[in-house]
């Protein structure tokens, strides 16, 4: 009837309130997605409230219901912890305290939360959200409501967002917090692997995962330590102190100088004993007298600003959960917003609480291959590749292929984060499988007019994995003026397979290589492109090597700028981004640092734009007047206008503030290629690198097939979507690759550039 719709038309115009929290451990990258929420809720015309100290503020209610401005969440993109505070609150385990947060909640007209915590307050959240109505009723019942105060709140609408270090939750590959968490490990290891390495001692580190081995066995890939413990991979209590043994002393009878364990703070052997840092370092004393120490990281995993990875995580699934709740209907079971390789989804929230708490119930009754196959199949893969190649160094391989191949790597292009990293990863896991690995130095010319290729061995690989640059010697020059002689070497090598580490020009390569298999025989063998450069365009993959760790410098750098900026109060930075002519790198830094504005290649820089950017900068300053300001910046990447320089836009926006404000430009150049790689940049690097053997594995008999058959064994290794894949390069070159542009026809990350734009109220130019 007339007034029930009159009702249902106001209740739809009613401004929904959305609550977001933290709860459980804090996370680096939460104050991220706090900003996130806000902002997006803003933004859809919600009102928007954070509820502090976790559940803790929901039992107390009042001003622990907080509203939220725009501007209240201003700089939080840097900061550590979490800044609405969070705490582990035994009231909420208590119906009692889930009745007091339901009541505070109507008291307060809240709609719809957004949870941001560990597995433990995402089944809080699921099962306040199935004991609602029974709840409702009883405050109800009891007198503490009137019926009219819980019209219109029926139903819980809430939405979790997975935030905890230990990165344990199923159906998501990252939790916002872990990879950050992961850095600072590595950052320690890397430390401690120098005394290790100058008093030639064993350490064992413990890190945080008290259900979930994700944090160790990342960081033991990523700094190759000798032995690992993790709840997943019991050992037996009788043996694997030897097993361990075996290892450590063969890296050491093979010339390693340190040896480093690594123990996940809840290992246990498979009899459900704890195997305790102590233990290990006993061991290694009585059984090998090595001079041993422990270190135990504690608190500093949690420490420090989010990396530019949690930055984006937490940034894209904070849009994501304000997306879902507005979408949300009564019969739709909770979300949990994830991401599975590159792509943001929604997971029956439910589902994954369930999926995750059967990990540790299958710990707990000692059924170790359900817990591991209920991990994500990247954990799985991972743990694999850690095994193949610690058994690396045995005299005999430890995993024999049927047939052994030679295996030439060559590197091409500018160094990148994870090069070295890749080369050790696919050269050690040739040594597991028997393979020969070769190393080609200083690209096509150094092969073809030096003849520089040889046999790489394992002790000097051994070391590779965290450093920096390219180990064996990296350029553009591409092999098409060479043919005959790189076709000579590969066929007095008797190459069997090829793996180009590289960017565009790997890339670049890969197509001239194929094309050239007509006329030189000894290029039909299967050959791999493995995506590496700073910045990110090659086509096939939506990720290359390197450009994470490129982000990490580039937001350290600007976190740098932006404190600069928003001390000396009235000054915009103009940040040169390199990147070539794709714009992905500044775009993202753009979104996880907060920037004004980005500009880049593919969408130009017209008078238009940059008018409507200025006007934007000029009420924003006017805006600040008299309170707190938050450093302004604005990146252009190199080649995104040959007119309007870095200096150009500068000097221009200086000259229509009027003395308003000032500019300043800020050019980070080769910083960006970064020194130390970032751990997912290592971690990846080995992934894919083992993947690249497989594929040449698996592409043995391409020699007996006619050449237009062979296309297939040219391919781009790549991550596309959510999954890991291998696309020809025909394909690539010839339908989805702007070859003018040097970058694939369509960008994957369009959506990351409108949502840094929303979240920094950028107008639209027209
Ligand atoms: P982390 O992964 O960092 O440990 P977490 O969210 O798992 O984070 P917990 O301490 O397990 O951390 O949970 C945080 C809070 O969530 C608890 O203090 C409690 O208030 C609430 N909570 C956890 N489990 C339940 C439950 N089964 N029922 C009700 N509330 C719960």
């Amino acid at each position: 009837d007339f007034a029930a719709d009159v009702e249902s038309g106001l209740n739809q115009l009613k401004r929904k309130r959305i609550a977001v929290m933290t709860s459980g451990g804090d996370a680096q990258g939460m104050n991220a997605s706090v900003r996130a929420v806000v902002r997006t809720a803003i933004d859809h015309g919600c009102e928007a409230f954070a509820v502090l100290e976790g559940y803790e503020g929901l039992i107390r209610g009042g001003e622990y219901i907080k509203p939220m401005s725009w501007d209240d969440v201003r700089g939080w993109l840097s900061l550590g912890g979490t800044a609405i505070g969070t705490a582990r609150c035994l009231g909420f385990r208590e119906r009692k305290g889930r009745l007091t947060a339901a009541h505070n909640m109507i008291k307060s007209g809240i709609d719809a939360i957004i949870i941001c915590g560990g597995d433990g307050s995402l089944t809080g959240a699921d099962l306040f959200r199935s004991e609602w109505p029974s709840l409702l009723e009883e405050l109800v019942s009891t007198g503490v409501c009137a019926a009219e105060d819980i019209a219109g709140h029926e139903n819980l609408n809430i939405c979790g967002l997975v935030g905890s270090i230990d990165n344990d939750m199923c159906t998501t590959d990252a939790t916002i917090g872990g990879y950050s968490s992961l850095q600072r490990i590595c950052e320690s290891v890397d430390y401690i692997d120098a005394t290790a390495q100058s008093h030639s001692r064993a350490f064992v580190i413990e890190v945080m995962g008290r259900h979930c081995g994700w944090l160790a066995l990342m960081a033991a890939i990523a700094t190759g330590a000798d032995y690992l413990f993790i709840p997943e991979r019991a050992p037996s209590p009788l043996s694997w102190g030897k097993e361990m043994c075996d290892v450590v002393e063969r890296h050491r009878n093979n010339g390693k100088r340190k040896s480093v364990v690594i123990v996940a703070e809840g290992a246990i052997d498979d009899q459900l004993n704890a195997i305790t840092p102590d233990m290990v370092k006993d061991v290694l004393v009585d059984k090998l007298g090595l001079d041993t120490r422990v270190t135990t990281l504690g608190h500093v995993q949690r420490g420090g600003p989010a990396v530019a990875f949690d930055r984006m995580l937490a940034t894209l699934q904070g849009v994501e959960a304000v997306e879902a709740i507005l979408s949300q209907t009564p019969d739709k079971p909770s979300p949990m917003i994830a991401i599975n390789e590159n792509k943001i989804c929604r997971k029956p929230l439910v589902d994954s609480v369930a999926l995750t708490k059967s990990v540790a119930d299958a710990i707990d009754s000692r059924d170790f291959d359900k817990a591991m196959s209920l991990r994500d199949p990247e954990f799985i893969e991972n743990l694999d590749s850690y095994y193949a190649i610690l058994s690396a160094d045995e005299k005999v391989a430890s995993k024999p292929a049927e047939k052994p191949l030679n295996v030439a790597i060559i590197c091409i292009g500018a160094p990148a984060g994870g090069m070295n990293a890749a080369i050790r990863s696919a050269a050690s896991y040739c040594f597991a499988r028997g393979h020969k690995p070769y190393a080609i130095h200083n690209g096509w010319t150094g092969l073809a007019r030096h003849e520089s290729i040889r046999e790489l061995n394992w002790l000097e690989v051994e070391e590779w994995c965290s450093k920096g640059g390219c180990e064996i010697g990296t350029n553009r020059n591409l092999p098409e003026t060479d043919l005959g002689m790189i076709a000579y070497y590969f066929q007095k090598y008797k190459l069997d397979g090829l793996i180009i580490v590289g960017g565009f020009e790997a890339f670049n390569s890969l197509n001239q290589l194929e094309n050239a298999r007509i006329n030189y025989p000894a290029f039909r063998i299967p050959m791999v492109c493995l995506p590496a450069t700073v910045s990110n365009n090659v086509p096939g993959s939506e990720y290359s090597l390197g450009s994470d760790t490129c982000l990490n410098s580039l937001v350290e750098y600007c976190d740098v700028i932006k404190q600069s900026a928003s001390s000396t109060r009235e000054r915009v930075f103009v940040v040169e981004v390199q990147g070539g002519n794709s714009g992905y790198c500044a775009t993202y830094a753009g979104l996880v640092t907060g920037a004004h504005a980005v500009y880049t290649p593919e969408s130009g820089i017209s008078l238009r734009l940059l008018e409507s950017d200025i006007d934007f900068l000029k009420t924003q300053f006017k805006h600040d007047n008299g309170r707190d300001r938050a450093g302004k910046l604005i990146l252009r990447n190199e080649k995104s206008s040959k007119t309007f320089t870095t200096q150009i836009l500068a000097d221009i926006i200086k000259e229509e503030a009027h003395g308003n404000f000032e500019t300043r430009t800020a050019i980070p150049g080769h910083v960006q290629q970064g020194g130390i790689p970032s751990p997912m940049d290592r971690v990846r690097a080995t992934r894919f690198a083992v993947k690249c053997v497989q594929f040449l594995e698996s592409s043995q008999s391409i020699r007996d097939k006619h050449v237009s058959e062979q296309s297939d064994n040219y391919v781009v290794i790549g991550i596309r979507g959510a999954t890991v894949v291998n696309t020809p390069i025909r394909r690539l070159y010839d339908f989805e690759t702007n070859i003018g542009e040097r970058r694939p026809k369509k960008a994957h990350w369009t959506k990351l550039g409108e949502v840094a734009d929303m979240l920094v109220a950028r107008p639209k130019s027209a």
